[in-house]
């Protein structure tokens, strides 16, 4: 009984030391050392040799002094331990052993330790083959332990350098990326991203288009112009929808270079324009003189009137293209300068109005005059705004639609606050969306079939909004083609 008591002893007393061997072992060579040790308790180990069997190869883990065996004795036995798969125990000469000790995980060999060994005094006991059944299996869990983290290790290292690479690849790109999770914070910016170092405002932007592209459920592209720069943008889902890569590029530079481009052609035919605009009235100018010139004693003075006044016409026109031209160059200098005082409106639309007879009874257009009977007084320019209306109501008179058979010009006052409404609304050929920005730019005319034959120099909208802006308020378009146009502007109203 107390024998027994004693084994069991014994043996909980020796697997707890193995076990607290193998929870320090770091490697198979450790896991080797503890497995030599414990036996050594029972046996006396002269040499060992711990090795993994793969692809037909032996590979050497540990061996601890000339292990006698030559590989084909060792793989003899190896084939017969395999086959039990637990701790064997083969004599070889005089007193001498073998022990083989397979540590087995899920009837798997994962490494196999040979013992030369000296027999003990009690021999290969019942008791010693259920111990040793015990260390093959632990150590198998622990090796396995051991091989799991080696492969856990190497792909975090593997994934690490990838990051590293990946990092590297995208910090030497000459475009700012920069990578953001679904909460729409940033997880990456690469180098030049930094070197951009784009404001709140593109920020914002950049994370509208992280939800975007998470809703839609694919990249976008876009260019969009701030205070800070022109930029292109394109974003790519990663990571199965939990993260979105946004690139952006400065793109000011072709921007500026494409405006410039635009602005060159526009140069051209804006000269070209001008050049037919002055010829036009020159030629009348010329031709009328000439008639005059040729036969005054031969006309009678209603003929010699209308053909003066034909010439007067005319070098008005002429003076308005000149003053259009000298205001263009003000613009340009930054020197269109205001000179404002109160003033009545209702006098300025009514002169606006009459100054563009000619032209509206010519293209049979009636202009309707909506406002008030009494004063409108507001704080403006008073040349200029009546500058302002001439050319909204000759704009409106010039782009009528001849197929409409009642064509009209409506000019409204309205009041809201501190400020006068006015509007100028037309039924004529209107203005396609996409137009309704660039329609204000210097020398921009509407090219179409509708506006092809309409004389004009694509300088009066500039100048407007430039009066306007100087005044500082918005001009602003509403219009639907096929429909009609409506210009609306305020102006503060008279102090007191
Ligand atoms: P333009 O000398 O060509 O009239 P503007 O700067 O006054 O130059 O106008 C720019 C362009 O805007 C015009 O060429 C025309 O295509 C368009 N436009 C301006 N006013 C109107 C309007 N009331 N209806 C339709 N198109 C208009």
């Amino acid at each position: 009984m107390e024998e027994s008591a004693n084994s069991i002893n014994r043996f909980l007393i020796t697997i707890a030391s193995f076990a607290r061997e193998l929870n320090t072992a770091k490697d198979k060579v450790d896991i080797s050392r503890a497995i030599e040790k414990v036996l050594g308790r029972f046996f006396t180990i002269s040499s060992s040799l711990t090795a993994v069997y793969s692809e037909e190869e032996w590979h050497v883990i540990r061996l601890e002094d000339d292990f006698p065996l030559t590989k084909v004795e060792m793989e003899n036995y190896y084939d017969l331990a395999l086959s039990r798969k637990s701790p064997s125990f083969f004599p070889l000469d005089d007193s001498d052993y073998l022990i083989i000790l397979p540590s087995v995980k899920s009837g798997k060999v994962l490494s196999t330790f040979f013992g030369y060994v000296k027999e003990n005094e009690n021999g290969f006991t019942q008791e010693l083959e259920t111990m040793f059944g015990f260390f093959s299996f632990y150590s198998g869990i622990v090796i396995e332990n051991i091989n799991l983290f080696e492969e856990v290790n190497a792909s975090a290292k593997v994934q690490q350098e990838l990051k590293e690479y990946f990092e590297m690849m995208l910090n030497s790109l000459d475009e700012g990326i920069c990578v953001l999770d679904k909460e729409r914070e940033f997880v990456f910016k690469n180098r030049k991203y930094d070197e951009i170092n784009p404001d709140e405002e593109v920020i914002e932007h950049i994370r509208e288009i992280v939800v975007n592209t998470l809703m839609e459920n694919e990249g976008q592209a876009s260019e969009k112009e701030f205070d800070e720069g022109f930029f292109s943008f394109n974003s790519v889902i990663l990571l199965s929808d939990e993260q979105v890569l946004v690139r952006l590029e400065d793109i000011s530079n072709t921007k500026e270079l494409e405006r410039m481009k635009k602005v060159d052609q526009m140069k051209t035919e804006f000269i070209a324009n001008i050049s037919h605009e002055l010829r036009t009235p020159l030629s009348a100018i010329r031709a009328y003189s000439e008639t005059i010139n040729d036969s005054v004693d031969m006309m009678d003075s209603d003929t010699l009137k209308e053909f003066m006044g034909t010439i007067m016409d005319q070098s008005d026109h002429l003076a308005f293209l000149l003053d259009q031209l000298l205001d263009f160059s003000r613009m340009e200098r930054k020197d269109l300068k205001l000179e404002p005082d109160n003033f009545d409106l209702v006098p300025v639309i009514r002169k606006a109005k009459e100054s563009n007879k000619e032209k509206y009874e010519e293209n049979q257009v009636e202009v309707i005059l909506d406002i008030p009977d009494e004063k409108v007084m507001v704080y403006a320019d008073e040349k200029r705004i009546k500058q302002v209306m001439i050319n909204l109501i000759s704009n409106a008179v010039k782009y009528s639609d001849k197929t409409k058979e009642k064509k009209y010009v409506k000019v409204q006052l309205g009041s809201i606050g501190r400020e006068v409404i006015i509007e100028i609304t037309d039924n004529g050929i209107g203005i396609a969306d996409e137009e309704h920005k660039k329609i204000f730019t210097k020398f921009y005319r509407v090219d179409s079939s509708l506006t092809y034959e309409v004389e004009g120099t694509g300088l009066g909208l500039a100048i407007c909004q430039e009066i306007v802006h100087e005044h500082g308020k918005e001009i602003v378009v509403q219009s639907t083609p096929g429909k009609g146009s409506s210009f609306v502007f305020r102006l503060d109203k008279a102090e007191g």
